[in-house]
C-alpha cells in the first residue's frame, strides 16, 4: 500500500491513502434550515508535519490520539493554509498497533496575528502578572501559572500548567495552543512546550494600529482617530449591583432587593480613515477623561443630572482625535473594542502619528 504523507498534500490530492494520528479532536454543533448536526475538527500530524482537519463524518469510536488509516479525503485550501476534509465517503480505519511519532511544526506568530484558524504556535514575548495556582486532576497536586505574554504587537492571557516562568523574563514558547473565551483569544501550554529565555526586545509603551488591521481578537492596544457617531442610550446609568443591568426603574426587575449603583458607559464608532470600530467605554476610562469622582456617582445624591453627564461626554470624545487603549474582541457582530483608557493626543504625539502609514487623517 502507497500512503502519502503530509508533507506531500496539496489542493490537487485524490484518491490517495493517509495514515495519521488525531492530536486533536473537538466537537461543534451546527444548527441549519436542513436541521441540526456534529462535526469535528482539529489537528492530523504524522512523521512529516501537522494539518487541521473538518471532518463532516467520523466514526463515533475514534479518539484523540488515536492513529488512522484514511482514503477518501479531500484538501482543500481555507484562510491561505490546507486543511483535510472527511465526509461520508471517507472511509476512517482505526490502526490500534501503530505507535506514530508526529512531528510538530508551529508556525511563528506576532500575538495581533493570531487566529484559531492555526491552534498550535510559536510565540515570542516578555512574561508579566504571573499568578500562580495549584489545581487537583486525577487526584494529584498540579501547578498552573496564569500570565500576560506581551510583544510589540499586543498582549494575551497566557496559562502555563506544570511549568515555572519567571516574570519579567522574555521567552520564545514553541507549541503553544490558541482558544477562544468570550470573544477573546487565550494561550496556553504544558510540558510538552518548548519555553526558551530569549533577549529582552523592544515593546513600545503604546502599541498603535490603524483599525483596518483590528482583523481579530488583540489585546492591549491602542486606536487613535474621531468619534464619528455617539450611542444616546449612553451616559449615565442606573445599574443592579446583582446583575450589573442598567434599568431605568428605581430598582432592578429581576433582584429588586438588590441595591442599584450610579455608573457611566458609553458606546460609539470610532474612524481613523483607514477603517471604523465599534467601541464601548465603561466606569474607570470615562471616570477619567471627564473629571469625575466616586462620590460625584452618589446615587442620592448625585452631582450631575444624565443631560450634564451626556454634555461632558460629547465635549470629550466628539472634538478628537483621541488616543484609546483597550482590547479588541470577536462576537456575533463582529469586532469590537473595549476601551479601557482615553487620552489627548499630544502635540509631538500627533506629528509622530501622521508619519505612521494609514494614520494619514491624523
Ligand atoms: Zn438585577
Amino acid at each position: 500500500m502507497m500512503v502519502v504523507k503530509i508533507d506531500k498534500l496539496d489542493e490537487n490530492t485524490k484518491n490517495e491513502t493517509i495514515v495519521v494520528k488525531i492530536l486533536s479532536l473537538t466537537e461543534k454543533e451546527t444548527k441549519s434550515e436542513k436541521g441540526e448536526g456534529v462535526y469535528h475538527y482539529g489537528l492530523i500530524g504524522d512523521e512529516t508535519g501537522t494539518m487541521p482537519y473538518t471532518a463532516w463524518a467520523l466514526p463515533a469510536t475514534i479518539r484523540q490520539g488515536d492513529v488512522v488509516e484514511l482514503r477518501n479525503f479531500s484538501v482543500k485550501k481555507y484562510n491561505d493554509s490546507l486543511r483535510l476534509y472527511l465526509d461520508t465517503r471517507t472511509d476512517v480505519i482505526l490502526r490500534p498497533e501503530d505507535k506514530m511519532d508526529v512531528k510538530r511544526v508551529y508556525k511563528e506568530y506576532k500575538i495581533k496575528n493570531l487566529t484559531l484558524k492555526d491552534q498550535y504556535v510559536t510565540v515570542s514575548g516578555k512574561i508579566t502578572d504571573v499568578i500562580e495556582k495549584k489545581y487537583e486532576k486525577d487526584g494529584q497536586q498540579k501547578d498552573v501559572s496564569y500570565c500576560s505574554l506581551e510583544d510589540d504587537t499586543g498582549s494575551i492571557r497566557l496559562s502555563l500548567f506544570e511549568v515555572k516562568i519567571k516574570p519579567d523574563k522574555f521567552y520564545k514558547l514553541e507549541g503553544l495552543r490558541v482558544s477562544e473565551f468570550k470573544g477573546r483569544l487565550r494561550l496556553s501550554g504544558g510540558d510538552r512546550t518548548k519555553i526558551l529565555e530569549i533577549k529582552a526586545f523592544e515593546i513600545p509603551e503604546r502599541k498603535i494600529f490603524s483599525i483596518f488591521e483590528v482583523t481579530g481578537p488583540v489585546d492591549s492596544i491602542t486606536l487613535t482617530g474621531f468619534v464619528v457617531y455617539l450611542g444616546e442610550k449612553g451616559g449615565l446609568v442606573r445599574r443592579c449591583s446583582e446583575c450589573r443591568k442598567s434599568t431605568d426603574d428605581i430598582k432592578c426587575p429581576d433582584h429588586p432587593d438588590a441595591e442599584m449603583f450610579l455608573d457611566l458607559y458609553a458606546y460609539f464608532t470610532l474612524e481613523d480613515g483607514t477603517g471604523d470600530i465599534p467601541c464601548t467605554a465603561g466606569r474607570t476610562p470615562l471616570m477619567d477623561i471627564l473629571n469625575i469622582k466616586d462620590e460625584d456617582l452618589n446615587l442620592t445624591k448625585p452631582k450631575y443630572s444624565k443631560n450634564d453627564i451626556i454634555t461632558k461626554i460629547e465635549e470629550a470624545l466628539m472634538p478628537g482625535p483621541l488616543v484609546f487603549t483597550g482590547d479588541a474582541s470577536s462576537g456575533s457582530n463582529g469586532i469590537s473594542f473595549r476601551v479601557r483608557k482615553i487620552q489627548k493626543i499630544s502635540e509631538p504625539e500627533l506629528r509622530l502619528y501622521s508619519q505612521l502609514p494609514g494614520d494619514e487623517i491624523l
